[in-house]
């Protein structure tokens, strides 16, 4: 009993149209060299001038690839079955590993591999590493987001631990932007991760931002949910919007001048001391984890153009009643930045008035 060797249409010119043929050889490049003896031709097909396998050709033995075994080494023994697999034109242009990776999502036809490429040329930023913005880029790189950005100026300390997951110990003191390109990365090498290790203002803000399809606000002070409100509206850019404070939290998703922005729902930023900031009031770590996994739906579902977005709605949580609720929201005409007057027109940089902290 020999080798099965599979051999794919385009070859069967060369086995007499058969489709599957007994073979020998101790490894994939004995079997080939004596695959030639049999059917002359069949190695340059496979193989390049300097003997290598072509790129376009897959092995799998007992179908596992091997490239993931050993290559063209990969040991062979009787009974083994080999299948010879190449590249079929108009068929995906994922790799080997890409389609393994992403099958369960590739499966879901309302994904499928249309829609796994639009997620792997998608562009999206994070502004914030830190309890919205650490399991939002995870999942978000899981699911192969072509290019992700992170905005973050501060670095990781211990109190962020508790709910800012993709920070570890050894960590802390790195700046949290490196800190979280480092996992992403380990997650995922199809990834871009552009790390901006800087605090946002009205300066940068705007050059940053037009690099990117949709933009995730993960920060916790008012500053800087205003800066990314009106950034947004003033340059088009679709936004992911979520608050958390002990164990509520509250998300909706503004597409500009369709939708509410942060502004139609609250015109002005609370002054100074009036609403407290997690660090004063606390937070329940995972209120974070579940409001950062639903911006990351979000942006999934608006790249992907499925479902319902969370337009028009803002969606109120709170983990004690376990209570999930949407309230109407409207676009508000008199809005001082998406309205049909607007009277903001610059940018403004809050801090000079707030006192507030800029991270959480
Ligand atoms: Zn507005």
């Amino acid at each position: 009993m020999g080798i099965k060797v599979r051999i794919p249409t385009p070859l069967q010119k060369l086995t007499n149209n058969q489709s599957e043929v007994e073979c020998e050889g101790k490894n994939i490049k004995e079997l080939i060299e004596n695959l030639d003896k049999k059917y002359p031709g069949i190695k340059e097909r496979i193989c390049d001038e300097n003997g290598n396998l072509r790129r376009f050709i897959n092995f799998f033995v007992n179908d596992k690839d091997i490239r993931f075994l050993e290559g063209d080494n990969t040991e062979l023994k009787d009974g083994d079955e080999v299948s010879i697999i190449p590249a079929i034109a108009g068929g995906t242009d994922f790799r080997e590993d890409q389609i393994e990776r992403y099958s369960r999502q590739i499966i879901l036809p309302e994904i499928g591999g249309a829609g796994q490429k639009k997620l792997l040329n998608a562009k999206v930023l994070i502004i914030g590493c830190g309890g919205l913005g650490s399991p939002c880029a995870y999942y978000l790189a899981a699911a192969g987001i072509g290019k992700i950005g992170l905005v973050d100026s501060d670095k990781v300390e211990l109190n962020n631990l508790q709910r800012q997951i993709i920070h570890f110990m050894q960590d802390i003191g790195k700046q949290k932007t490196e800190s979280a390109k480092e996992k992403l990365n380990a997650i995922n090498p199809d990834v871009e991760i552009v790390t901006y290790p800087l605090r946002i203002t009205s300066q940068n803000i705007m050059e940053i931002i037009k690099e990117y399809d949709i933009v995730i606000d993960g920060s916790d002070n008012f500053p800087t949910r205003y800066l990314v409100n009106d950034a947004c509206v003033m340059s088009n850019k679709p936004l992911s919007h979520a608050g958390i404070l002990r164990f509520d939290g509250q998300a909706t998703t503004i597409i500009p001048h369709q939708s509410p922005c942060y502004r139609c729902i609250f015109p002005e930023p609370p002054p100074p001391g009036v609403i407290p900031s997690c660090q004063e009031a606390g937070i329940l770590g995972v209120v974070a984890g579940i409001l950062g996994l639903i911006q990351a739906t979000e942006v999934l579902k608006f790249i992907l153009g499925k479902g319902e977005l969370l337009i028009g709605k803002l969606l109120v949580f709170n983990a004690l009643e376990m209570s999930f609720r949407k309230l109407n929201i409207h676009r508000n005409n008199n809005c001082a930045v998406c309205g049909d007057k607007p009277t903001i027109t610059e940018l403004i940089d809050y801090e000079q008035f707030c006192e507030l902290r800029s991270s959480d």
